[in-house]
């Protein structure tokens, strides 16, 4: 017998359950479980990645600066305040090893993004959940379970898997209502497809304590390559690049992003795409008696009777060959959440869940 064991909480972490994608026997599948961007990456950003096969003997640049600085000019932002990861989740990473520890608190909200727990309990931390209000972010509640042991707040706005969003006065009043020694991170993984928005960064600007992230996951179609990124006050993304690795993202990951946030035509057709289709499947969700709350995402949060029903269409739509998430590992076990697809998956899920509520009379 050892006395080989893991850090306190490693074991209270929960293995993250990705979305499903294969049905057994059936052949046309449609993967609306992962909230991936159904047309998938820019040509320039496929062409740049195949460019790197011929330089994969070097090492990367460790100091990312072409993207930062792409990144920068896309967003009109400051590249020595920009940090990127293996996907946001390893910004979120680096943020609960660097600020939170052993007997240090990390909230997070009731149907907050899973990514959160995970990262805290491997950190040490303890995270702390609190009440939403109708599927959305709870600002007083979220500042009524603050304390001295505080260290982190994670938001997601647009919030997964519920869709919602809360104002700029709600994250500001949040951001000034924190404790001295808390952060906000504002997950801004969805922020791409909200018109107008940027994502928090205007109150990282403004403020010591906001850290926004971002991903080349959802509307840049990148999922499978893992590239985010983030933006903070400089001493907060001086602390992240310490614990940074140096060679943590790979060249073809680093041009193949750069080259996808340049194509901003193929980043615009996606966003607008995403926009129709989000509000016809909406629409053809509540005539068919599935309501959905307002989504500013790429996906739709569609509420069931009971956890009954939604597992009962979860399995008709797979039988049917689509393949959606169930929420109940979110609290969240009445509901399902469909990924916007292209406009015939979009058609495929409104006539499917048509039949099967019709099936329930
Ligand atoms: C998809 C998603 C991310 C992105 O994760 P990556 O590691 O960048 O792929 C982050 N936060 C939320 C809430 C998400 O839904």
């Amino acid at each position: 017998m050892t006395e080989i064991r893991p850090q306190p909480g490693i074991m209270d972490i929960a293995l993250y359950q990705g979305g499903q994608s294969h049905v057994a026997g059936v052949a046309d599948v449609v993967k609306l479980s992962s909230n991936e961007n159904p047309f998938g990456p820019s040509h320039r950003a496929q062409e740049a990645f195949r460019r790197t096969a011929h330089t994969l003997h070097r090492y990367p640049a460790t100091d990312h600066a072409a993207l930062r600085a792409a990144i920068a000019e896309r967003h009109g932002l400051d590249a020595d305040r920009i940090i990127c990861g293996a996907g946001s989740d390893e910004v979120i990473t680096f943020l609960c090893q660097a600020y939170a520890g052993p007997g240090d608190e990390v909230i997070h909200t009731e149907h907050g993004f899973a990514m959160y727990r995970i990262s805290a309990l491997a950190a040490g931390a303890t995270p702390i959940e609190t009440p939403e209000r109708e599927r959305t972010v709870d600002v007083d509640a979220v500042l009524a379970a603050c304390s001295p042991r505080t260290r982190l707040v994670f938001i997601a706005n647009p919030a997964n898997p519920t869709g919602t969003m809360i104002g700029a006065d709600e994250t500001a009043r949040l951001a000034e209502g924190l404790p001295p020694q808390a952060i906000l991170v504002l997950d801004g993984a969805y922020a791409e497809y909200v018109e107008g928005f940027d994502g928090g960064a205007g109150l990282v600007e403004a403020r010591e304590n906001v850290v926004m992230t971002r991903t080349f996951s959802k509307l840049y179609g990148l999922g499978g390559l893992r590239i985010g990124w983030g933006y903070g006050p400089r001493p907060i993304i001086d602390v992240l690049n310490r614990v940074r690795g140096p060679f943590n993202l790979s060249q073809p990951q680093l041009e193949t992003a750069e080259a996808a946030i340049r194509d901003r035509d193929h980043a615009e057709r996606c966003y607008a795409e995403n926009a129709r289709l989000r509000t016809w499947l909406s629409d053809a969700l509540a005539e068919r008696g599935v309501p959905t709350d307002r989504s500013f995402a790429n996906f739709l949060l569609a509420r069931f009777a009971d956890s009954e029903e939604a597992e009962a269409c979860d399995a008709w739509l797979k039988s049917d060959g689509l393949i959606v998430r169930q929420t109940a590992g979110y609290k969240l076990p009445h509901c399902l959440r469909i990924t916007v697809g292209d406009e015939a998956s979009c058609r495929r899920v409104a006539h499917s869940i048509g039949r099967f509520k019709e099936s329930r009379l």
